[in-house]
């Protein structure tokens, strides 16, 4: 494995690869650097990607209060009311800032770290909103909070690092809207100032160096963790996991030809 094939000269990082690779480099080599498809079944994105959907439809044809619209949003899209779905939709326009000026939604960013070395951020940022004053950047989660701050959350961190040209240097805030659970009282969020974005820079630039590191070495070592491996989706095929899996690619029957899994 040659380091010259796995990664560019300028090698590119996301939030969604950032989280990979703090769960656990080999998977982060499987998925962003070989590109792998999965060998087992992983949790389901189904939900969360209809959720995204709904929300930006919802978003571009008009106001998200708007029960009306709601209604048929939800129906055009066989959506029943009074289903987790459409709690999420309600519960997100509970706490949408709209009609505030929207700078976009599934807003895809990205941005050169110069220095050395160079590398490339990019990500999808779910809404950007502008309204009092600053630069209200949210994430739509569909499942439950992660314990600690969001300012310690490296995610969180890189999405406002992502999104820094776009404040211009005024007040910008980072919220996680957990849409499946009533967190009103207590919102989700990070607001960081000159020196945060310059540490997440410092911090991002060091997991850069430690993949390069990885990768010139061709060590991206499992982490072996029962919790970690039991949902990844490469467990059935890793040297390293902690859990058992069936793959479901084809498996060459004695023959060698290719059967399907059931
Ligand atoms: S099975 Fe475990 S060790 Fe292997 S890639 Fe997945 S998380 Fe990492
Ligand atoms: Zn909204």
């Amino acid at each position: 494995m040659s380091a010259d094939r796995l990664l560019p000269d300028i090698v590119s990082l996301s939030p969604s690869g950032l989280d990979d690779w703090e769960r656990c480099p080999r998977l982060y080599l499987n998925r962003h650097l070989l590109r792998l498809p999965p060998s087992d079944d992983g949790v389901s994105s189904g939900l969360g990607n209809l959720v995204h959907d709904l929300l930006r439809l919802l978003h571009v044809s008009g106001d998200c209060h708007d029960e009306r619209l709601q209604h048929e949003t939800l129906e055009n899209h066989g959506v029943e009311e009074n289903t987790a779905v459409s709690a999420m939709v309600r519960q997100h326009a509970a706490r949408c800032p709209s009609p505030s000026r929207a700078i976009g939604h599934e807003l895809e960013v990205v941005r050169l770290r110069r220095g050395s070395p160079v590398w490339i951020g990019s990500g999808r940022l779910d809404a950007v909103w502008s309204h009092d004053g600053i630069l209200d950047i949210r994430d739509y989660k569909t499942g439950a909070p992660r314990d600690g701050s969001l300012a310690e959350d490296s995610r969180a961190r890189f999405q406002a690092w992502l999104a820094a040209p776009l404040a211009a240097g005024g007040r910008m805030r980072v919220r996680y809207e957990h849409l499946g659970h009533d967190i009103s009282a207590d919102p989700i969020e990070y607001e960081p100032d000159a020196d945060d974005l310059a540490r997440a820079e410092a911090d991002l630039t060091a997991v850069i160096d430690a993949i390069r590191h990885a990768a010139a070495r061709a060590e991206f070592v499992g982490v072996r963790d029962r919790e970690i491996c039991r949902t990844c989706a490469y467990r059935s095929i890793c040297p390293d996991s902690a859990s058992v899996g069936t793959p479901t690619w084809p498996l060459p029957d004695d023959n060698g030809s290719s059967l399907p899994t059931s």
